[in-house]
């Protein structure tokens, strides 16, 4: 008998329910980890992105150890101990963002204009 799918949709969970292990790989430097569901389970995965702690490069999550794919055989495991953040990363991060703009009056900026 097949119940009700138990997971929520797009969440981490659902997506290892439905393909088994993920694995984050950096393609620039030809490395990968598989990916611990530890705080991430229930997120949403289209909405969370990843980052080489060695070099700064976008990661991407995968549903095959990549090293046991075809023509990627050079990819290797590569534990970092307390993996940290990359700063080329927090930089690329925060390009995104922008600071809000101050309140202006567009009124009085209209009339600055006609002056
Ligand atoms: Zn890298």
């Amino acid at each position: 008998m097949v119940g009700p799918w138990p997971h929520k949709p797009f969440t981490f969970r659902a997506c290892v329910a439905t393909f088994g292990p993920l694995w984050v790989v950096c393609y620039s430097c030809r490395r990968f980890r598989r990916l611990s569901l530890a705080g991430i389970a229930e997120r949403d995965y289209r909405s969370v992105t990843f980052s080489c702690s060695r070099c700064g490069a976008k990661g991407d999550f995968v549903a095959t150890q990549p090293n046991t794919e075809r023509g990627q055989e050079d990819m290797r495991d590569d534990p970092v101990e307390n993996p940290q953040r990359h700063p080329a990363a927090v930089r690329r991060l925060l390009a995104g963002r922008h600071e809000p703009r101050p309140f202006q009056d567009s009124r009085h900026e209209r009339q600055d204009r006609r002056r």
